[in-house]
């Protein structure tokens, strides 16, 4: 991802203007090292036209309400939750927290979980325990990437050393047999029913 933006930036187009003025092939070329990179320019350049259509500009847009603009994105080919919240975030500087694969896993190992929790019952959690701060969520953000990166990997998770130990179902029941020190408390939500051990 780090070179698809290089390469944009070296090519003076790492704007809404510069992209929507690229051709298909030659902004192909350029995402092409971030993988998909067909998919990727497609939706690229999808969403660049979209905000200068509907809005001209990144800031008119920041100008929208949350929930009318989260509608809109959604309603944009090829963007999901996680790249909508992300958009929102990062480029829209709006308070809201990204939920993503890495979250999903660590969550649902760190309370035993049959099922990986939904994005909305996820993002509410997160909503509902952290203070209203945009930082926060970023840096939390970033911190899960890192652990899932580091530690809590897609197969055989690297439990020693991991900060979340102690308190991980997963982590510290494979290495001690102890119950975790937290548990769930009852609720409506897919939190409340954890798999059997
Ligand atoms: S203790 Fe293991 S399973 Fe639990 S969050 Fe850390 S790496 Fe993942």
């Amino acid at each position: 991802m780090e070179r698809a933006i290089a390469n944009l930036k070296n090519a003076n187009a790492l704007s809404l203007d510069g992209i929507c003025g690229l051709g298909t092939a030659e902004l192909e070329g350029l995402v092409r090292p971030s993988g998909y990179f067909r998919q990727k320019a497609a939706r690229l350049k999808g969403f660049c036209s979209f905000v200068k259509a509907r809005h001209g500009s990144l800031e008119a847009m920041k100008r929208l309400g949350g929930p009318n603009l989260r509608a809109e994105l959604l309603s944009v080919n090829g963007i999901g939750n996680e790249t909508c919240d992300s958009i929102m975030l990062y480029a829209l500087g709006k308070r809201i927290f990204v939920v993503d694969a890495y979250t999903k896993r660590i969550v649902s190992r760190l309370l035993g979980l049959r099922n990986e929790p939904s994005y909305d019952e996820l993002q509410e959690a997160f909503h509902s325990a952290l203070r209203k701060d945009i930082g926060l969520y970023k840096d939390m953000h970033a911190q899960l990437v890192e652990l899932a990166k580091r530690h809590c990997t897609k197969s055989d998770p690297l439990c020693e050393g991991c900060p979340l130990l102690e308190m991980c179902t997963r982590g510290a029941g494979a290495a001690t047999g102890r119950q975790p020190r937290i548990s769930c408390p009852p609720c409506a939500c897919s939190f409340s029913s954890p798999a059997p051990p």
